[in-house]
């Protein structure tokens, strides 16, 4: 069985080829700038290759993905009939879908509905299956959702405290995001705690970051809302503010909805306070370095993770795990120190020569008398998707 896994955004293109039943990886790669120029970017057989290529649309990209997987020194399969089933990745399902589905014509028109709430993403993931159809036409595709795993979440956590019809004519509520890492990581956590009643918070914290409250294997609130814009502090988005900061700004420096749009999402987090970079690594050397901006930039960045943290342990009344992933998660040590340091009082005590450790299993890096148990996960959203789409086909 093998599970051809795609993510496509607006302008480029991720994918695997995965045996689920194995978790086998035999391919993965990713086409960047479709539209504009294109490259190619593909791994397999233990090689990694770059090629400048042609993609004026997503249809050549996915055409030079399945090429490169069945022609060429670095082949995996012979012909794409050894594809059994393709899993897309789906930003937003909004209030349609709780679970992974397989794709029909009411899921795409479900996924059209939707476009007002992701207008970059689902245009692109549509494209994305429509072109598997027809390069494809006889596999059967499943849309995974990055909001499926927090539709668990009660109404007093989805709803925003603003009148109720716009709740239900306009759909404003909290979806959140994510979901396919903060199921998968709440899951490895349950496993290590070898417990099933159990009270876990997740930090997924990469360029995009956003922390979950689960119980019982179960989303009971997440930080993300209605876009992946609310919560946390991130590489290029503000994450939470006063909203009166939107129209204060938008009179004062006459700025259009669509400009303060990109202004909240590009220009703002770590990049926009720091001046220096949305990458993490750079703002660590920088206030290593006596940067004064830097400093408050980390600072600001790990005081919000732990405001959640707090509010999140007050919600599900305890906390047995606190669980870091994604990229500054799973390899950020100061950023893990910091957040937890202080924590004591709630019975978090993270040993810091077992943070400092590194490697890419799952690992536990608490003091052994810490109460809390602090776990570093990595995330892995490409064996979910492939597992669903494997469980949803194989009939
Ligand atoms: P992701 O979106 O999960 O791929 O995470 C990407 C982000 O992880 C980058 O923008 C970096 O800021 C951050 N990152 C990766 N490695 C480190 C590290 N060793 N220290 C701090 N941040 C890191």
């Amino acid at each position: 069985m093998l599970v051809f896994i795609l993510n496509a955004g607006s302008s480029s293109l991720k994918y695997q080829l995965m045996n689920p039943e194995t978790t086998e990886v035999l391919a993965s790669g990713l086409c960047e700038r479709i539209g504009i120029d294109g490259r190619l970017v593909h791994e397999a057989n233990e090689t990694k290759t770059k090629k400048d290529l042609d993609m004026p649309t997503h249809k050549e990209a996915i055409e030079i993905v399945l090429d490169v997987l069945t022609q060429g020194e670095n082949k995996v399969i012979n012909s794409i009939e050894d594809i059994d089933s393709i899993g897309h990745r789906v930003v937003h399902g909004g209030e349609y879908f709780s679970t992974s589905v397989l794709i029909d014509e009411d899921v795409v028109s479900k996924l059209k509905e939707l476009i007002p709430l992701a207008p970059l993403h689902n245009p692109a993931h549509i494209i994305g299956i429509e072109i598997c159809k027809e390069l494809m036409p006889t596999k059967p595709n499943v849309a995974v959702f990055d909001t499926a795993f927090h539709q668990t979440m009660p109404a007093s956590s989805f709803m925003y405290a603003v009148p109720y019809e716009d709740y239900k004519e306009h759909k404003v509520r909290k979806y959140g995001f994510h979901g396919t890492s903060h199921f998968y990581v709440s899951d490895q956590a349950k496993q290590m705690l070898n417990k099933e009643d159990s009270k876990v918070i997740v930090c997924h914290l990469g360029n995009g970051s956003s922390i979950c409250a689960v119980r019982d294997g179960k989303s009971i609130d997440t930080s993300m809302g209605l876009t992946p814009l609310e919560g946390l502090m991130m590489g290029t988005r503000s994450g939470d503010l006063d909203p009166a900061v939107i129209s204060y700004l938008m009179e004062r420096k006459d700025m259009s909805a669509n400009e303060m749009t990109n202004y909240l999402n590009k220009k703002s987090g770590l990049l926009g306070v720091s001046g220096i970079s949305s990458d993490l690594r750079e703002i660590i050397e920088a206030a290593a370095n006596g940067d004064e901006r830097a400093n408050t930039t980390i600072d600001m960045k790990c005081n919000r993770i732990k405001k959640y943290i707090c509010s999140y342990a007050g919600m599900l009344e305890g906390v047995d795990a606190i669980c870091f992933t994604a990229g500054i998660g799973e390899n950020a040590d100061l950023i893990r120190q910091r957040v937890c340091s202080g924590l004591e009082f709630m019975g978090v005590e993270i040993d810091n020569e077992k943070n400092q450790v590194r490697n890419d299993q799952n690992r536990e890096i608490n003091k052994e008398t810490s109460k809390t148990k602090i776990f570093v996960i990595p995330t892995n959203e490409e064996l979910v998707i492939a597992k669903d789409t494997y469980n949803l086909t194989k009939a």
